[in-house]
């Protein structure tokens, strides 16, 4: 007797294989047959011709500590995800000393976009090393499956306290660092993760301690994980690491080596495209080194209380560093903005790169600006005859920074995303799930792949978008017995409506610990979505049932 079997489904494999039509049965928690009429279930699903895929591998979230007070990440389940990637960019919670854990959430608060109060209302501190972590997971229990990476931030905050974020290493503290990173690695980490990114900040803008490991550490680390002979390396890279300087880094750990964030930036439109054919020939020459892409334009919604598309923009340094009247004190000072400005012209930033236009108001404070409502921040200083950024910051304390804007600054050009995705060794992935969560959220990046760029747009096919969201990411990580539909693989499922499926615009809610906002989509199409073999969410959403049949996955292919 089978637990469960889905009748008439049009399975997508995960492989990339052409769909066709069966039934699948899953028993105690595995794929037990794909065939017509399995035999007897407990429990039958009727299709009706919706497609089944395996359940999307998440392989860029940061829900490192949302897992501690929500152990279902929403939203992701209902969004398809069966397996979510912890501790990318190296920001994790874990290890860390109790004498380390307000230093810890002072780090995160900015990049998470989640306020301090809700971290420290929030984090369960049930652990201090990483091994720890990975048992309290396994102990309260997952809702989706869980691999996580060994973060660099957090092993250097261990050895080297608050210097972590001041200066580089000593040989002690790099071997003290190594020991480390073999352990958790023994212990079932995905990989280790780092950022050399400078948009990673923590509170009052000191850089993430990663940013300050030198070369000599970075290969030292990377070599800790490939002794173990399994692990992925992900690193973030900020505007001066070089593609030959990661390569380097591949061959010492001889590991596949995701590089994220790669978006397409319209005013450099082949900067991406010389950074992935770069990758390409690092390949040629036996190193697997991966653009990490997203498929979503980079939507973020902000405040000037903390504005993170300005916070690469080196001017920009001491306001992330003051609050309450003295932040606006800064706003208001001539120098300051005069920094800005040259800034901007010179092209320092990240993120912001002088595009007025796309920056617009989407609330304002004071219900007397409510016409300002949906005007760009270029349009609305040409008309008051001021440089945008006076009139940016002007406005902004004229509502006592309480509006909210709204920019659209990377990937949003249709056909520069489009090539990055037709790229078929890209992976697909940086939700960012779990960070940012103020500014955005690209949880149904999955959904969006599907509906939009495989049933819309056309620019891969409904099998490949389905292999490039299992199948793929299961090989990248090593996670054997996932990512695709075959007898005696782990039954994580999505059963979704291709004529429907998508997500909703974000809407902002107040359901963080302490009362904190942050944004929310739900899912469109999703019928059904199983890990485990256990269902998890319906066409409502997630199934509030209490149940967790998620795994915390530590055994990786080497
Ligand atoms: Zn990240």
């Amino acid at each position: 007797m089978h637990d469960l079997v889905i009748r008439n489904a049009t399975i997508v494999d995960g492989t990339g294989a052409p769909r066709y039509v069966s039934d699948l049965a899953v028993a105690g928690g595995r794929i037990a047959a794909i065939e017509r009429n399995p035999g007897p279930a407990r429990e039958t699903v009727e299709a009706d011709g919706l497609m089944l895929a395996p359940g999307i591998i998440d392989g860029h979230t940061h829900y490192d500590a949302q897992l501690t007070w929500d152990p279902y990440v929403d939203p992701s389940p209902a969004h398809g995800v069966t397996t979510a990637v912890i501790g990318n960019c190296g920001f994790t919670i874990a290890p860390c000393r109790p004498a380390d854990r307000d230093l810890t959430m002072r780090n995160l608060t900015h990049v998470e976009g989640m306020s301090l109060e809700a971290l420290r209302h929030g984090i369960a501190w049930d652990f201090e090393s990483f091994p720890d972590y990975l048992d309290m997971l396994s102990r309260r229990g997952v809702g989706p499956n869980v691999a996580a990476f060994v973060g660099h931030s957090s092993v250097r905050t261990y050895v080297m306290g608050a210097d972590a974020s001041r200066r580089a290493a000593t040989d002690t503290e790099i071997e003290q660092m190594q020991r480390l990173v073999l352990a958790a690695m023994g212990a079932g980490a995905v990989g280790f993760a780092t950022s050399t990114s400078e948009s990673h900040n923590g509170e009052a803008g000191i850089p993430m301690p990663s940013r300050l490991a030198d070369t000599r550490e970075m290969q030292a680390l990377v070599r800790a994980m490939g002794e173990s002979g399994r692990g992925t390396f992900m690193l973030t890279r900020g505007s001066a690491t070089s593609i030959p300087w990661i390569e380097a880094l591949a061959a010492a750990c001889g590991r596949p080596t995701l590089v994220a964030a790669m978006f397409y930036n319209h005013l450099e439109p082949e900067s991406v495209f010389t950074l992935n054919n770069e990758m390409r020939a690092a390949r040629g020459r036996g190193h697997d080194v991966i653009p990490q892409v997203s498929c979503c334009p980079v939507t973020m919604e902000f405040t000037l209380q903390s504005p993170y598309v300005f916070e690469s923009l080196p001017a920009w340094a001491p306001a992330m560093a003051a609050h309450g009247e003295a932040l606006k004190r800064l706003y208001a000072d001539p120098q300051f903005r005069a920094g800005v400005k040259e800034d901007i012209a010179g092209g320092r930033g990240l993120l912001f790169k002088g595009e007025w236009d796309k920056l617009h108001v989407v609330a304002a404070a004071d219900p007397s600006h409510r016409s300002l409502e949906g005007r760009s921040v270029a349009e609305l200083a040409a008309d008051a005859g001021r440089h945008p950024l006076d009139w940016f910051l002007d406005f902004g304390l004229q509502e006592n920074l309480g509006t909210l804007f709204t920019g659209v600054l990377l990937n949003s050009d249709e056909r520069g995303v489009g090539r990055l995705i037709a790229d078929p060794h890209n992976h697909v992935a940086l939700s960012d799930a779990g960070a940012h969560l103020t500014f955005f959220c690209d949880v149904g990046f999955g959904l969006y792949l599907l509906g939009h760029w495989a049933r819309d747009v056309g620019i891969i096919t409904i099998e490949e978008a389905v292999r490039r969201l299992t199948g793929q990411p299961a090989a990248i990580f090593g996670i054997r017995d996932r990512g695709r539909l075959v007898p005696g693989a782990a039954a994580d499922l999505l059963l979704f409506d291709p004529a429907t499926v998508g997500r909703t615009k974000a809407r902002r809610v107040n359901d963080l610990p302490a009362g904190a906002t942050r944004l929310v989509t739900a899912a469109r199409g999703v019928h059904g979505v199983w890990v485990n073999g256990e269902r998890v969410a319906d066409a409502t959403g997630r199934i509030a049932d209490g149940r967790m049949p998620g795994r915390v996955l530590r055994e990786f292919a080497s």
